[in-house]
């Protein structure tokens, strides 16, 4: 994947060698935990500012014991559950500008702090999209769907709000391309606008109109109080799906997205799945469910050479 440009840019681009792959690996792997870790920091901070002694419940867990929540302020509450998934969210989008414009003061640890900006930039939807949760003050459960109890949200509101963020999830692949083109050399002069046979568009038309039914779905079911079951899986893997029936692999831009984020991404992933059944089951054995899709489609938007499409990408620039 590498070119005489890239290769002149040397350490601006990141080359695909098998133990470059592994240690990318290794480097997405630290970078998830550590801002999940950071994110629980600031539910536990926040809470003890506001008079909640709220405490570590898990791995990728803070909030108050279960069934205690009654004895604190729902402001308070509402206060200590919306910090940290807007630290995250801010996190991610401050990134991207930051990253394009001033590459050269992240250094060596740009790699770590891009999948920060992958993982805080589609986190606005998912948070949307899991609104409709039940509310949890332990931590376990959706940050939003707490923040969205103790205001009082009606659950039409939720519920709307929901298939609106998941919208808003897969467009967001899109400025995580934004952040990928910034930081990456190779994608820079990668080849774009390759498309896929008729079936490959069909099948990938079908699919997302299958994803956007299982999100409708979820927030259907949230009103008739129902559990979302496996409408919110099927929302995440049909959106991964499609984008890879539509994604033209052998794109020049696509095998960058392959070879530098998404297998360095899959592995990290998977890595930390293990991690996610110390203590009882915590958020790393599921975080790799929001976190691909997004990669993913950005490989599809690649080949398309949508990234005009972003303002984000524009204020960068
Ligand atoms: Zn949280």
């Amino acid at each position: 994947m590498k070119n005489a440009v890239a290769i002149a840019q040397g350490p601006s681009s990141f080359s695909s060698s098998r133990g470059v792959v592994l240690t990318q690996s290794v480097v997405v792997a630290l970078s998830i935990a550590a801002v999940i870790s950071l994110h629980e920091l600031i539910h536990f901070v926040v809470g003890r500012i506001t008079g909640i002694p709220a405490v570590f419940t898990g791995l990728t867990s803070a909030g108050v014991p279960e069934g205690t929540a009654a004895l604190y302020p729902q402001s308070a509450l509402a206060l200590m559950n919306a910090s940290a998934p807007l630290f995250t969210v801010i996190v991610g989008f401050g990134l991207y500008p930051a990253l394009a414009r001033w590459p050269e003061i992240f250094g060596r640890a740009r790699y770590f702090f891009t999948w920060w900006a992958i993982f805080g930039i589609p986190y606005l939807g998912l948070q949307m999209m899991i609104i409709v949760n039940h509310v949890d003050s332990s931590g376990h459960g959706a940050d939003s769907a707490a923040v969205a109890g103790y205001l009082h949200v009606p659950m039409s509101v939720r519920a709307i709000v929901c298939v609106m963020g998941f919208v808003l999830y897969m467009v967001s692949a899109v400025w995580v391309l934004g952040v990928i083109r910034a930081v990456d050399v190779d994608m820079q002069v990668a080849h774009t606008a390759t498309n896929v046979c008729l079936w490959r568009r069909v099948l990938g038309g079908i699919l997302i109109f299958g994803a956007i039914a299982c999100a409708v779905t979820v927030a259907r079911r949230a009103l008739l109080g129902t559990f979302p079951g496996p409408y919110m899986v099927g929302a995440f893997l049909g959106w991964a799906l499609a984008a890879a029936v539509l994604t033209p692999w052998r794109s020049p831009a696509a095998r960058v997205v392959w070879t530098h984020w998404l297998l360095p991404g899959a592995i990290g992933m998977a890595a930390l799945i293990p991690f996610g059944f110390i203590g009882g089951v915590n958020d790393y054995a599921s975080i790799w469910l929001p976190i691909i899709p997004p990669v993913v489609a950005a490989a599809m938007f690649a080949s398309r050479d949508v990234s005009g499409v972003s303002p984000i990408a524009r204020l960068a620039r």
